[in-house]
């Protein structure tokens, strides 16, 4: 029998078969309730995925019943906010090999390293997973923002008008509360992080921001933490236990913002939608699904309760 190059084989991504993790864990791991009472809101909660699903599903169903300004002579109605969903929602897995640089080998002839190497490649993998994602759903809040602005506030930076426009919304209760608890579990997984901590710390006690427009700068704040490189290199173990659940809090965060811009631009808001694009099964009032859709159905499909005025039919 031909001997086997362990390079090839880790070439040819043999090596990598049963490995014990995707690298979209975290993002069901974040989400997961630990306590067990029937009323938890993080219980609630519909997984990451469907949730992105759901509110791309939702916005072309509000374009197919002429409720929201198509902007572009495509299929979709607002393809540069729910095509970046889309690619969000697609990720199921990554692999990720800092050592494709290290040319030691040392990895393939003794345990531990190779066990390090491993520890490594899953921490690399989970990081460029959750900040691909986080990525892709900033894309589509900015889209959001840039949609519903129109020309207000035209000079300020996207993220900067997403406050301001944000600043006097008036949410249903459900979105404020879901707001607020991604936006409190941001703010507590960005502890530790130096300059940015300091900052977060201002957009309450300093500048006086609340719900809505507290988590636009939560946003803001954090993607320039993130694109200006101040974020920890994800190796040799030096990841905090909280550098990736922190994208995916604030990326829900985002997507229940991107939910209530989406509600502010509704033509009629108690037109009748779909909940899929493709399936004729379920509709509700475009209002009310904005308001719910990051909650799994049987907590708001076909009921009128949890503090959130159902509209009349
Ligand atoms: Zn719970």
């Amino acid at each position: 029998m031909q001997s086997m190059n362990l390079e090839e084989m880790f070439e040819r991504g043999e090596i990598t078969v049963g490995r014990k993790y995707t690298a979209i864990d975290p993002a069901v791991k974040v989400f997961e309730c630990t306590c067990g009472k029937p009323d938890c809101p993080i219980a609630a909660l519909r997984p990451f995925r469907d949730h992105i699903k759901a509110l791309r599903g939702v916005i072309i169903t509000c374009g197919q019943a002429g409720i929201i300004p198509y902007v572009e002579s495509v299929q979709d109605p607002w393809s540069a906010i729910t095509y970046p969903l889309v690619m969000a929602a697609s990720i199921d897995d990554v692999f990720v090999d800092p050592y494709f640089v290290d040319d030691s080998d040392a990895g393939l002839w003794c345990d531990a390293a190779w066990e390090a190497e491993e520890a490594d490649r899953e921490d690399a993998s989970k990081y460029v997973a959750a900040l691909t994602i986080f990525n892709f759903v900033w894309l589509a809040y900015e889209a959001a923002v840039a949609q519903v602005a129109g020309d207000r506030f035209a000079k300020d930076k996207v993220p900067v008008r997403a406050r301001k426009i944000l600043q006097d919304a008036e949410s249903p209760a459900p979105l404020r509360k879901a707001c607020r608890m991604f936006y409190l579990g941001g703010r507590r997984l960005c502890t530790g992080t130096g300059r940015l901590e300091e900052r977060i710390e201002e957009i309450e006690s300093r500048f006086g921001l609340r719900d809505e427009a507290a988590a636009a700068e939560l946003g803001r704040l954090f993607r320039n933490h993130v694109v200006h490189g101040d974020d920890p290199i994800p190796a040799h173990g030096l990841l905090s236990s909280s550098a990736i659940p922190r994208f995916y809090a604030i990326a829900r965060m985002l997507l229940v913002l991107i939910q209530q811009l989406v509600r502010m631009h509704l033509l009629d808001p108690r037109a009748q939608i779909n909940l899929s694009p493709m399936l004729d099964e379920e509709s509700e009032p475009a209002d009310w699904a904005l308001a719910h859709l990051h909650l799994k159905e049987d907590h708001w499909v076909r009921r009128a309760d949890d503090g959130c005025e159902r509209p009349e039919d």
